[in-house]
């Protein structure tokens, strides 16, 4: 604001000035809300998927222009149905959002973590190779497994892994980390398979 604005401003009646001042503080609240709500998932609070996939289409073009390592983590639960079955829905929505808590306590500021939906969660790693993403899963695999929000049960997760290739379009790199994750699946679960 100009020192224009601000002396008409300050030559107001007071209690006007203060409805005026209530009705900026108003908006901003109702734009933060909206922000909120159009990029992250109510359950969890990480980003949603569309959020997800416009920092894709960035982050895939930063790695293309400044030949930056880029890679990226597909999650999936094991096993989600029988928990849901066993402590019930709820329980089940709660340990969604305690994971998500444990995903964003080990990325970094950098890393983009969304729910892809579902049980399933998605993470870009900004500057990062295959192996230091490797490293950085195994974390997350074993802090899930350290996780004791499930009295009697052991939570695992699978994971697909990959890094981005010159000349990759978002589908092709997606579904080399998704390939990732069937091959985990299908050798047991609980594991992370990186696919070059
Ligand atoms: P696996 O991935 O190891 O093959 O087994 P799974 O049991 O996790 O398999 P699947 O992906 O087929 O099932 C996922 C289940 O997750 C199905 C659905 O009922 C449940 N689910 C998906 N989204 C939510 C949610 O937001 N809340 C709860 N409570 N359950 C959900
Ligand atoms: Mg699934
Ligand atoms: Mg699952």
């Amino acid at each position: 604001m100009d020192k224009d604005f601000d002396k008409k401003v300050g030559a107001l009646d007071p209690k006007f000035k203060e409805k005026i001042n209530q009705l900026f503080e108003s908006m901003h609240e109702s734009v933060s809300m909206l922000y909120e709500a159009a990029t992250h998932d109510e359950k969890t609070g990480l980003y949603n998927n569309k959020f997800f996939e416009t920092m894709l289409e960035m982050e895939m073009e930063k790695a293309k222009r400044y030949q930056q390592k880029l890679s990226l983590l597909i999650i999936d639960i094991d096993f989600f149905k029988r928990i849901n079955d066993t402590y019930g829905h709820m329980k089940a929505d709660e340990l969604l959002a305690e994971l998500a808590k444990v995903f964003m306590k080990e990325a970094r500021k950098s890393d983009v973590v969304a729910r892809f939906g579902g049980e399933e969660f998605i993470i870009l790693l900004p500057e990062t190779d295959l192996n230091k993403a490797k490293k950085f899963a195994e974390r997350l695999r074993q802090a899930t497994k350290k996780n004791k929000m499930l009295k009697g049960h052991e939570l695992t997760f699978s994971g697909g892994l990959t890094e981005y290739k010159k000349g990759d379009t978002k589908l092709k790199f997606k579904e080399r980390a998704d390939k990732g994750l069937y091959k985990a699946k299908d050798t047991g679960r609980d594991k992370i398979v990186a696919v070059k």
